[in-house]
C-alpha cells in the first residue's frame, strides 16, 4: 500500500468539468456555453477599458505591500456604497461591518464561517436550484443547509408560492441566501412587488437574508437597478449581509476581488463583527490580493472612470439581452413548436433552457456544443455568428 492510496479520485465540478470536456475535442466548430464567462461578438473575452485605464494608473504606485486582514480600506467603503446605495442610512450610522473578499466564493465562505461561529445551530436555506458551489461552501463550514422552492418548471418562473411558503415553514432566525439579481442558472428574478413580499415574510420570521450579488449591473445594465433587492430589505429595517463579486461586472475573474459586509444593530456591533471576520480570514489567507482592490478602487473613486465602468457594463448586458432576442428568433426560423418565450424573459449572463439533461448529452455529441446538463446556457458565449448553428441545433436536439 501507497501512503495516499486510500484517497479516491475527487468527483469533477460540474461546471469546470464542460471546460475540460470542451478542450478535449477537437472540432474546430466547438462552442463552449458552460462557464459563466463574459465574451465578446467574436466570442473573445474582454477586458473593460475601465479596467485598462485603472492599470495604467496603478502601474509603478507602490503597491506590492500587504494589505490589512480586512483589505483595502477605500475598496471597502466604495463597494457598500455600491451595493447599499451612496446615500444608506445604515453607512452613515456605522452599522455596516464589512472585508474585501476572495471574490464571490471567498465573501460566502467567509459568510458561512461566521454563521458556524456566531448563529450556532442555524441553517441556511438555498435556492432550488442554484450555483453548485453554494453547497460545496456550506458543507465544507459545517453548516447544515436546506434548499426552498424557487423555480417552476411548468410555468419557467418564479415558485412565489412555494417560496413564501418554506420561508413560513423554516425554522425562526434561519439564513437565506438570495441572489440579488441574475439569479443563476435560472435566469427568473423576483419581480420588486415580489422581493418586498419575500421580505415580509421573511421579517416576520425573523430570518436573516444573505444577498449574493455576484451580477450587480449584468442583468438590467444598471447597477442600482440590479441592487434593487437589497435595498427594498434594507428600507423594511433587516439585518442582512451582501456579498459582492467583481469577476462578472468587472471583468476581474482571476483577480478574486470582491467584499463582504454585514448590516448589523449598531456601531458597537459592527465594529465586533468585522474583528471576527477578519480573525476568521486571519488564519485561511492572512489578507487578501492587492491588485484587483486597487483597479477596482480607481474606477469607483474616479467620476469619469466610474460613467465609463457604467457604460461598459450596460454594454455587456445589452449584448447578452440582444443575443437572447436573436437565439430565440432563430430557433423560431429553424422551425422550432416549441415556446421559447423564457429565454428572452430571463435575464442575466444564463438561459435555463429547459432542456434535459440527454439532450444536452447530445449537443455536445452530435453538434460539439457543451453546457451544464442543466440545460443552462451561458448566454454569455453566444455571438451573432454561432447564434444559427446554436439554434439550429437545439432544435434538432428537442424536436
Ligand atoms: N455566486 C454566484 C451565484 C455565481 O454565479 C458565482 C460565479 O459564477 C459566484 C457566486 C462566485 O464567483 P466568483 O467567486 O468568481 O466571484
Amino acid at each position: 500500500t501507497t501512503l495516499f492510496g486510500n484517497v479516491e479520485q475527487a468527483p469533477k465540478d460540474p461546471i469546470l468539468g464542460i471546460t475540460e470536456k470542451f478542450l478535449a475535442d477537437t472540432n474546430p466548430i466547438k462552442m463552449n456555453l458552460g462557464v459563466g464567462a463574459y465574451r465578446d461578438d467574436n466570442g473573445q473575452p474582454v477586458v473593460l477599458d475601465a479596467v485598462r485605464e485603472a492599470e495604467r494608473r496603478v502601474a509603478g504606485s507602490h503597491f506590492m505591500e500587504y494589505l490589512p486582514i480586512g483589505g483595502l480600506r477605500d475598496f471597502i467603503s466604495e463597494s457598500v456604497k455600491l451595493a447599499y446605495g451612496d446615500n444608506a442610512a445604515v453607512l452613515a450610522e456605522g452599522q455596516v461591518a464589512a472585508v474585501q473578499s476572495l471574490s464571490g466564493t471567498g465573501s460566502c465562505r467567509l459568510f458561512a464561517d461566521f454563521q458556524k461561529r456566531f448563529m450556532p445551530g442555524t441553517k441556511v436555506f438555498i435556492p432550488e436550484p442554484t450555483w453548485s458551489n453554494h453547497f460545496n461552501i456550506w458543507r465544507d463550514a459545517g453548516v447544515e443547509f436546506a434548499k426552498y422552492r424557487y423555480y417552476k418548471p411548468e410555468t419557467r418562473g418564479l415558485d412565489i408560492d412555494g417560496f413564501l411558503e418554506d420561508i413560513k415553514r423554516a425554522p425562526a432566525g434561519s439564513v437565506f441566501l438570495l441572489h440579488a439579481c441574475a439569479h443563476n442558472p435560472t435566469g427568473v428574478d423576483p419581480t420588486p412587488e415580489q422581493w418586498r413580499q419575500l421580505s415580509a415574510a421573511m421579517l416576520e420570521r425573523g430570518h436573516f437574508p444573505l444577498f449574493d450579488m455576484a451580477y450587480q449591473g449584468f442583468a438590467s445594465g444598471d447597477c442600482d437597478r440590479d441592487a434593487a433587492s437589497i435595498r427594498i430589505f434594507l428600507g423594511d429595517g433587516h439585518r442582512l449581509a451582501v456579498s459582492q463579486s467583481y469577476a462578472k461586472n468587472m471583468g476581474l475573474y482571476g483577480q478574486r476581488v470582491g467584499c463582504l459586509s454585514v448590516v448589523c444593530d449598531n456601531k458597537r456591533d459592527a465594529s465586533a463583527v468585522e474583528s471576527q471576520l477578519k480573525a476568521i480570514a486571519r488564519p485561511m489567507y492572512s489578507n487578501p490580493p492587492l491588485h484587483g482592490a486597487l483597479l477596482v478602487t480607481k474606477i469607483l473613486q474616479d467620476a469619469d472612470l466610474k460613467q465609463l465602468w457604467f457604460k461598459e457594463v450596460k454594454g455587456m448586458a445589452d449584448r447578452i439581452i440582444s443575443m437572447r432576442s436573436l437565439l430565440r428568433k432563430r430557433l423560431e426560423e429553424a422551425g422550432s413548436p416549441l415556446q421559447w418565450g423564457h429565454i428572452t424573459d430571463q435575464i442575466g449572463m444564463f438561459a435555463y433552457s429547459g432542456m434535459s439533461p440527454e439532450m444536452v448529452d447530445a449537443l455536445a455529441a452530435k453538434h460539439h456544443i457543451y453546457m451544464t446538463r442543466n440545460g443552462r446556457i451561458s448566454m454569455a458565449g453566444v455571438n451573432t455568428k454561432n447564434v444559427g448553428r446554436l439554434a439550429e441545433a437545439m432544435h434538432a436536439v428537442t424536436s
